[in-house]
């Protein structure tokens, strides 16, 4: 059965034509950069069916595609006389594709106190991206925070990519490369990437199209081979958007930010987010956690005399009701030093009060790598 959801004429149309705007200003300036760059065909720009077909019709065969992801991308391999030489692929199809361009690994900083690491990469066209490797408990084990955006329209208060200058789309090469060069770099350390998340720079839906291409092939079992579970797709909640990916089916976890439980203090806090009622962003998880039969990850960063007292724990409590979620709280980092995170005590009052009022699983997160500015709403290119 499809889930309709209940129309809110006014705000639907205001924020499908605030979206449509800013999507088309950042596609703009990603389509103006890829016509710069322009090849003829590069397997990390697409979903890997669609990079099927377009290699079928050059007259590949399957196997050669996927050996030859599985050596770009598996790999890492991206010298085209290699492909031919150990894999096999043929000549027609290296031909085709050619010189790929890379990310420019710029500079790596790990946290002496708790093992994050900080890649900085520049762009073709001189912009500064960051992307995260985040230990996990697992022996040896260690996520990515990949960046979907340089910069960000959200303009969320606390976050420091929010204020930076340049803004642009990244093209799906652009996150992938990313992946690849985080788990080389992880790979001569002795460790394994087992996951992903898109909670870098940027809001991943705002670039939707290249987010889920990049995803597809991360996840493709002869490109990164990532599980679709182990990959996390973030949003501050933008609803048509989520619409869409619930009704696409894909299986990657949806993580949505509230910000806070009420339109008067997400007004405050995520400012453009807030353009569309919270109830609406609720209605819209509680879509896809029907439509998935599972629970959906909810996220909230917790702030000092912001958001964090009884009366936020009710409101998210009827805000939720009997919608299944996961809560992952979050330790506000903001370099400004403008908002603060709770105390202990703070935090554990919020989190048993939470707890009371949701009546669900609510985990508190840890944000590392604050020592570097490699926490989450931290990354901001080192502007
Ligand atoms: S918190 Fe996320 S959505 Fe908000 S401004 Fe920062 S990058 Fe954008």
């Amino acid at each position: 059965m499809r889930l309709q959801r209940k129309p809110h004429l006014a705000t639907d149309c205001y924020d499908r034509y605030f979206n449509e705007i800013r999507s088309r200003v950042d596609e703009y300036f990603c389509v103006l950069y890829e016509f710069e760059t322009r090849r003829m065909l590069d397997p990390r720009d697409q979903a890997p069916q669609l990079f099927l077909d377009k290699a079928l019709s050059l007259g590949a065969n399957p196997l050669a595609v996927r050996r030859l992801l599985s050596a770009l991308v598996g790999q890492g391999i991206h010298n085209p006389s290699v492909w031919g030489r150990s894999f096999q692929v043929p000549r027609r199809l290296s031909d085709a594709i050619g010189i790929l361009p890379r990310l420019k690994l710029d500079r790596v900083v790990t946290s002496p106190r708790d093992g994050f690491q900080k890649l900085r990469f520049l762009t073709a066209d001189q912009l500064a991206l960051e992307t995260v490797l985040i230990p996990l408990h697992r022996d040896g084990a260690v996520s990515v925070c990949l960046s979907s955006q340089v910069g960000c329209a959200m303009g969320c208060v606390f976050c420091a990519t929010a204020r930076m200058t340049a803004r642009r789309n990244l093209a799906a090469w652009e996150i992938v490369d990313q992946w690849v060069q985080a788990r080389d770099l992880a790979r001569e350390q002795g460790r394994r990437v087992t996951g992903v998340v898109f909670m870098g720079m940027g809001e991943p839906f705002l670039n939707y199209d290249r987010v889920l291409s990049a995803a597809e092939l991360l996840r493709c079992p002869y490109g990164g081979a990532v599980g679709a579970k182990a990959i996390t797709i973030s949003t501050v909640g933008l609803v048509p958007e989520i619409d869409r990916y619930t009704d696409e089916g894909h299986r990657f976890r949806l993580s949505i930010s509230l910000g806070a439980a009420t339109d008067a203090k997400r007004a405050r806090l995520v400012p453009i987010a807030a353009r569309t009622p919270v109830a609406d962003v609720m209605a819209a998880a509680r879509r896809h956690a029907l439509a998935r039969g599972e629970r959906v990850m909810l996220s909230y960063v917790c702030i000092r005399g912001e958001n964090v007292g009884e009366d936020d724990a009710i409101a998210l409590g009827q805000l939720v009701a009997d919608t299944k979620v996961r809560f992952d709280l979050i330790d506000v980092s903001d370099p400004t030093g403008r908002f603060h995170p709770p105390t202990s005590a703070e935090m554990k009052a919020f989190r048993d009060a939470l707890t009371r009022h949701l009546g669900q699983p609510v985990v508190r997160r840890y944000s590392g790598g604050a020592d570097i500015q490699a926490a989450c709403g931290t990354l901001a290119g080192a502007e």
